[in-house]
């Protein structure tokens, strides 16, 4: 449903309920020293004058948000932001990109599932899949370029990957239904990259033919070959940022061992300065408790001194009773604050 003014209010009653009700308490219970520092995903909406958008960071503000991770920032929008005492992270779209220049002139460098259709021109589930392959060295030059533009916009702080994974190859248990699909196991459409830069670069390093193994799914070798795939984007990206004097942080699935089996993130490995997973319940037909665990397993996993913020999907909380014991898990499971995705004008298109 799309948010109207009216889910607006409420969003913003709730956060302010839960967030600022819960911290205060924390402050009272706990170790005084404790901080928690808490985001939201939003976008600037495209006919938004300076002034209302003002209002809008006022509100978020008040309601206990530290952090933007905004679609559409540029300098003016950083500094009616810091105003209102946030800071703003570029909504940063990593490996899924259609801009039609790429599609154009750079077919090659989509990922090719195991039955051999290109991201390119075919892509899975839903037609902006355009994923790019993260093995290739132009992709990763282009993405270093691109994101180096973005993080030389004055007053942002950082830069929060999103898409910076492969196409899931297994999709959350509650959207099988949505696309008719058993996926009990890796299947051939779904299953990338099968490029001929990531056969031979695996090729070269293990003496085997991705297309030729018996069983893919079941080789170890080339689940590691995809994962640090990825992972070596991440870190080239992140010392990019730490070069512009910037921060970086990503979005990812919700605990390292989902995000490992649905769209190969090895996220633990990853040289960031903040994760935050998605731990979307609904989306794993799950309750929210689950979050505490997804949380815990997440926490466990990171360099000690690496925050994770846990982001919730506002849609599935229903009323502000479920949206504090969403906080709660979070809370409990180790997170540092949380990230809230799915208020007003959060959700592309919306
Ligand atoms: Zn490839």
């Amino acid at each position: 449903m799309p948010p109207t003014d009216d889910n607006r209010r409420g969003f913003l009653k709730t956060l302010g309920l839960g967030l600022l009700a819960s911290a205060a308490g924390v402050r009272a219970e706990m170790n005084p020293a404790v901080t928690e520092h808490h985001w939201t995903w939003t976008r600037v909406g495209a006919d938004e004058t300076p002034d209302q958008l003002r209002r809008r960071f006022a509100e978020i503000g008040a309601a206990g948000v530290h952090s933007l991770v905004l679609g559409g920032a540029d300098e003016a929008v950083c500094a009616l932001a810091a105003a209102e005492g946030l800071d703003v992270h570029a909504w940063w779209w990593t490996l899924c990109r259609g801009d039609q220049t790429l599609l154009t002139e750079h077919p090659e460098w989509y990922v090719v599932s195991r039955d051999g259709r290109s991201a390119c021109d075919d892509p899975p589930y839903v037609g902006y899949y355009h994923f790019l392959c993260p093995t290739r060295p132009d992709v990763r030059r282009h993405l270093r370029e691109k994101l180096s533009e973005t993080l030389a916009i004055d007053g942002l702080a950082g830069a929060c990957l999103d898409y910076i994974r492969f196409p899931d190859v297994i999709l959350p248990r509650a959207l099988w239904s949505k696309y008719d699909l058993v996926q009990h196991e890796e299947l051939p459409r779904f299953d990338f990259c099968y490029c001929e830069v990531c056969r031979e670069a695996f090729k070269a390093l293990e003496g085997r033919d991705p297309l030729e193994l018996p069983d893919p799914p079941a080789d170890a070798a080339w689940r590691r070959f995809r994962w640090d795939a990825v992972t070596r984007l991440v870190n080239e990206l992140a010392a990019l940022a730490r070069e512009q004097g910037k921060m970086i942080s990503a979005s990812v699935f919700p605990s390292p061992t989902i995000a490992r089996q649905l769209v190969r993130q090895d996220w633990p490995a990853w040289d960031l300065d903040a994760v935050l997973p998605m731990v979307y319940h609904s989306f794993y037909e799950e309750p929210v408790s689950w979050i505490e665990g997804a949380v815990a397993a997440g926490v466990k996993a990171l360099p000690v001194d690496r925050p994770l913020y846990a982001a919730l999907y506002l849609p599935a909380l229903k009323g502000a009773g479920e949206f504090e014991a969403a906080v709660a898990r979070a809370r409990a499971g180790g997170a540092a604050g949380v990230a809230l995705f799915g208020g007003v004008r959060t959700i592309p298109g919306a």
